[in-house]
């Protein structure tokens, strides 16, 4: 496992590692200049660099965890990467499915593939599953997710790059927001995220806000009209239930969270 600084979970779990880019959210991704800084180097986990690995040795990690936690998969990869055969996906859920003690997050940009290989696995309810959104163009996306049949499906509008109106949050029940961080972060407003709170408002649904980003993001912070959003959907697992300790947790990783 590896603790992070992501915070909205606890923990990032990766049984795959690289991907390829599929949208503008993609274009600063983290994972991949992670990856790439280790290319080349004998031994290194990540000498393959962003190529698509599958990691089998990691896939029954999880089940030798003892304390519950928030566990997001794949933060250095996408799970549902045409290059990631169903047998291995399958793998993946049955671990997680395995494992009832810890919250699963599962977060894809490929949400018709998703959409296609829920129809055949049974979603456990211990796993959460969203899409990334970072601007009306992708809302397709959404539609793919509210045909999955799962205890949570939840949105992760960052790097939020436009406004977001009308979101179709039938059958959403939890929505992330963050500004992209680093060099060449690409602007925020404030407008855009307000919208998108007060529409979860509207619609009763657990609203989340990560980060303004920006070149700094420790110095920008996470405040909103004078405080955080932590929102969360009610727990549905016994990891919550058994762990009220459970909480984000302030370590650190190369990730950031912007899938
Ligand atoms: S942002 Fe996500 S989907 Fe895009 S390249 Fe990176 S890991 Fe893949």
């Amino acid at each position: 496992m590896n603790r992070t600084a992501i915070e909205w979970t606890d923990v990032t779990w990766n049984p795959v590692t690289g991907c390829t880019e599929v949208s503008p959210g993609c274009d600063h991704c983290y994972a991949r200049t992670f990856a790439r800084r280790w290319e080349g180097v004998a031994g290194h986990p990540y000498e393959r660099g962003f190529s698509v690995t599958l990691r089998p040795e990691r896939l029954e990690q999880p089940l030798h965890w003892k304390r519950p936690m928030r566990v997001f998969v794949n933060s250095m990869s996408d799970l549902f990467h045409a290059a990631v055969p169903e047998e291995f996906i399958r793998a993946v859920f049955a671990t997680m499915g395995s494992a009832p003690l810890h919250q699963f997050q599962v977060l894809t940009k490929r949400a018709e593939r998703l959409e296609r290989v829920a129809r055949r696995l049974m979603v456990p309810d211990n796993v959460w599953v969203g899409v990334s959104v970072e601007t009306p163009v992708y809302y397709s996306r959404i539609r793919h997710l509210q045909r999955v049949d799962a205890e949570i499906r939840f949105l992760s509008c960052e790097p939020l790059l436009a406004a977001l109106d009308d979101l179709p949050l039938h059958g959403i029940g939890w929505v992330i927001v963050g500004g992209e961080s680093g060099a060449g972060a690409r602007r925020m407003e404030a407008g855009w995220v307000r919208s998108i709170r007060q529409q979860c408002r509207s619609a009763d649904i657990p609203f989340f806000f990560k980060q303004w980003g920006g070149l700094n993001k420790k110095r920008t912070g996470r405040m909103l009209d004078g405080r955080t959003w932590d929102e969360m959907p009610a727990p549905s697992t016994d990891a919550e239930r058994l762990a009220p300790q459970c909480r984000p947790v302030a370590t650190r990783t190369s990730d950031r969270g912007e899938k």
